[in-house]
C-alpha cells in the first residue's frame, strides 16, 4: 500500500498540554509518528512518498480564510526573536456575549481555538500544511484511479479542527480536505473510528448533502470533545440525514464495536459514495492512556476488513492513538485488514 507522508510533522512538537488548569506531558508527539512509521516498515508491504511541493491543498474549502491566515501569522510570531527556544501559545479566554469581538492578539487565541489542549508553536503551521498537503495528494490518487488504498501518516491529527477554529490537538481538518477534493467526483463517505468524536469534520460538512459523516465514538457526556457527537445530531437543511452519530458507554468492546460498525456500514452502503475516507484512531485500544474503550489490538484487522467489503476506493488518514507501543501495531492490523 502507499502510504504518504508529512514530512514537516516534526516541526510541530508541544512539550506539555493543559488539562483542567494541570501542566501535563504533551500526548501528541512526534514520537506517535515514528512508532507508527517504524511499525509499517517492519510489517513491510508498505511504500512512503512525500507529497509532490506542487501540490496545494485547498484548505480554504473547509477553513475559513481569516483562521488559516491567523494560524500561519501565530506560528510565525510564536518563533519571533525573544520568545525562548519553544514557546507554547494558549488561550486562557474564550469568546461569550452577544457580540463577542476579537481585536487584540490575546483575544484571537480566544477566537481562533476552543481549548487549552492545543497550542501553537512556531512550526504549527507548518507541520499542519504539510498534512493537509499530504492529505491532498492522496485525495488525488483516489481520484486518478490509480490505487484502491491510500494511508495518509500524519500527524498533528486532524478531526477535531472546525471551519474556523483549533482545537484537540487538531489545526487542518485533514479528512476535510481531502474529502473536499473527492466530492468533486462523486459522493464521499467519512467514517470516523477515532474514540474522540470527529466534532470538526461533522459541523464542516453538516449542511452538504453530498458527504456522508459518521462517527464511532465515546459518549461525549463523558468524553472530549463534550459539546458534540451525540446521537440526534443529523444533519442540517439539505444535509439533514447525512450525520450519523454512534456513541458509544466509557468501557466499551468488541461486541459494542461490532455492532456499532454494523450500524455504520448500512448506512454508508445505502448512500451510495464513490469514494470511502476513514479517519482512523487507535485510542479505542484497551491500554490507550486517555480513551477508556476495551479494544484489543487484533480487533483492528477485523474491522479493516469488515470495511475492505464497501469496495470503494478508500483513503486512511491518521488520527488519534496514544500508547506508543500499540498505535503502529493497530494501524498495522488495520492496513492489512483493508488491504485483504
Ligand atoms: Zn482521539
Amino acid at each position: 500500500m502507499r502510504v504518504i507522508t508529512n514530512p514537516r510533522q516534526a516541526d510541530h512538537a508541544p512539550t506539555v498540554e493543559v488539562d483542567g488548569g494541570e501542566v501535563i506531558p504533551a500526548y501528541e508527539v512526534p514520537l506517535r509518528y515514528a512508532a507508527i512509521r517504524t511499525a509499517l516498515a517492519t510489517a513491510g508491504g508498505f511504500t512512503f512518498e512525500e507529497p509532490p511541493a506542487t501540490t496545494e491543498p485547498p484548505l480554504t474549502a473547509v477553513h475559513q480564510a481569516d483562521y488559516v491566515a491567523y494560524l500561519q501569522q501565530a506560528s510565525a510570531e510564536a518563533g519571533g526573536a525573544g520568545n525562548g527556544p519553544m514557546p507554547h501559545r494558549w488561550p486562557s479566554v474564550f469568546p461569550f456575549g452577544p457580540h463577542p469581538r476579537a481585536l487584540g492578539p490575546r483575544a484571537l487565541r480566544g477566537r481562533f481555538c476552543y481549548d487549552t489542549y492545543t497550542p501553537i508553536l512556531p512550526g504549527t503551521y507548518s507541520a499542519a500544511f504539510a498534512g493537509a498537503t499530504a492529505a491532498s495528494y492522496a485525495a488525488h490518487l483516489l481520484a486518478c484511479s490509480q490505487e484502491r488504498n491510500v494511508y495518509v501518516l500524519t500527524r498533528p491529527p486532524g478531526h477535531h479542527a472546525e471551519a474556523d477554529r483549533c482545537g484537540g490537538y487538531c489545526y487542518f481538518n485533514n479528512a476535510a480536505v481531502a474529502a473536499a477534493i473527492l466530492a468533486r467526483f462523486g459522493p464521499v463517505a467519512i467514517l470516523d473510528v477515532d474514540v474522540h468524536h470527529g466534532n470538526g469534520t461533522q459541523h464542516i460538512f453538516y449542511e452538504q448533502p453530498n458527504v456522508l459523516t459518521v462517527s464511532i465514538h465515546g459518549d461525549p457526556r463523558g468524553l472530549y470533545p463534550f459539546f458534540s457527537g451525540y446521537a440526534d445530531e443529523t444533519g442540517t437543511g439539505r444535509g439533514l440525514g447525512t450525520n450519523l452519530n454512534l456513541p458509544l458507554p466509557l468501557g466499551s468492546g468488541v461486541p459494542e464495536y461490532r455492532d456499532a460498525l454494523a450500524q455504520a456500514l448500512v448506512a454508508i452502503e445505502r448512500f451510495r459514495p464513490e469514494f470511502f475516507i476513514v479517519a482512523l484512531g487507535t485510542d479505542a485500544h484497551e491500554s490507550d492512556p486517555i480513551g477508556g474503550m476495551h479494544l484489543p489490538t487484533t480487533y483492528f484487522r477485523e474491522m479493516g476488513a469488515n470495511l475492505r467489503h464497501l469496495q470503494r476506493p478508500t483513503l486512511i488518514v491518521q488520527e488519534g492513538g496514544y500508547n506508543l507501543e500499540v498505535v503502529g501495531p493497530c494501524v498495522v492490523e488495520f492496513l492489512r485488514g483493508i488491504e485483504g
